[in-house]
């Protein structure tokens, strides 16, 4: 918890941060906020990420000083892992044994951590970071404010997601106090993929289709159509909240083909619609309207499942909303 981080941070001066393989805006905005918090209370800090920094939050500051190694040594005093549902995530050797911290804003996490701080009330592990600093006495400099309101925009989609909170957007116009620029943080986000994005949007667009019920929309990603479009990294960012826009689609269930019968599942729902239900069922998790998992088999087959069992959820939550019957406290 929280207390604990506190005292570890007051007590000991050598800290490595990573966060899970493939950063998002929260990973990498949260490790940076905290590599600055460590540095202005005087501590050393490193922060360590597999693979390249994708190019949105490269501009952060600090970014340029982020380690790309595969393997953590042991000669600091913890290790902090940032939203990370296991030891796994990082994609980093040398992590068991390690005085490790594990925060996360995911209830789903698995507490692998010697210390586990998990706020699943936090819309983004960044506004974990500016609680952190707040508890600390620390000053939010303008650094830890821009990565801190990276995490943030990202995780909220730009303030307009479910976990968006009072907090959130209190906490947002703290950061801006503090120097943050929202426009520019947005156009380094948003308005800076390469053109390869719409081309590969355009194909899996091509693929979105809808079960019987109108409800639920699918859509496909294949290896093939990355290749044709030449996609990096990172452009097919949103492709799952597209079909959301339209009234009648409750949930969406986005699915790419990343290997030989093997696919990553992105799921997403309005409302009281519990898809971390759906992706904790076929082994994934994440939260009520956005999560995800990985599965293997036939195409066919397994996106006919999941969109069933999106639709039972579907169902589900219309049937509480009237008040048809009563959903035991175990699977709430
Ligand atoms: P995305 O669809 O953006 O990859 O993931 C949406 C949410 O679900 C994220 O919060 C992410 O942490 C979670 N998630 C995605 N894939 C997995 C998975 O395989 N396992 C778990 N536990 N969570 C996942
Ligand atoms: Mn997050």
């Amino acid at each position: 918890m929280l207390s604990q981080v506190v005292e570890l941070i007051e007590n000991k001066q050598s800290f490595a941060i990573t966060t899970h393989i493939k950063p998002d805006g929260d990973g990498v905005g949260s490790s940076l906020g905290l590599y600055w918090l460590l540095k202005s209370l005087g501590k050393s800090a490193e922060v360590i990420v597999r693979g390249d920094v994708p190019l949105a939050y490269r501009s952060l500051p600090g970014a340029d000083q982020i380690r790309n190694i595969e393997s953590v040594g042991s000669d600091y005093d913890a290790v902090f892992v940032i939203e990370c549902s296991d030891l796994e995530r990082p994609g980093l050797s040398g992590l068991e044994g390690q005085f490790t911290v594990n925060i996360d804003h995911h209830s789903t996490s698995e507490h692998f951590g010697t210390i586990n701080w998990i706020d699943s009330t936090a819309s983004a592990v960044g506004e974990m970071i500016y609680n952190l600093c707040k508890a600390i006495g620390g000053r939010i400099t303008r650094e830890i404010a821009e990565c801190v309101y990276m995490a943030l925009v990202t995780d909220t989609g730009s303030f307009h997601f479910s976990n968006t909170t009072e907090r959130t957007l209190k906490v947002a116009s703290e950061l801006i106090k503090a120097g943050v620029k929202p426009a520019a943080i947005s156009e380094a986000v948003y308005n800076n993929y390469p053109w390869s994005r719409i081309e590969l949007m355009r194909q899996v667009l091509a693929t979105v289709r809808r079960d019987p019920s109108g409800k639920v929309a699918f859509l496909r990603q294949t290896l093939e159509m990355r290749e044709a479009a030449n996609a990096v990294d990172g452009d097919n960012n949103g492709f799952v909240n597209i079909p959301l826009s339209a009234r009648e689609i409750l949930a969406a269930v986005y699915m790419r083909e990343v290997g030989e019968r093997q696919y990553r599942v992105s799921l997403r729902s309005k409302g009281d619609i519990n898809v971390a239900k759906v992706a904790e069922k076929f082994g994934g998790g994440g939260h009520r309207n956005a999560a995800g998992l990985r599965i293997e088999g036939d195409w066919d087959e397994k996106e006919a499942e999941i969109v069933a069992a999106v639709k039972e959820a579907v169902e589900r939550a219309e049937a509480t909303a009237a008040g048809d019957i009563t959903i035991a406290p175990d699977v709430l």
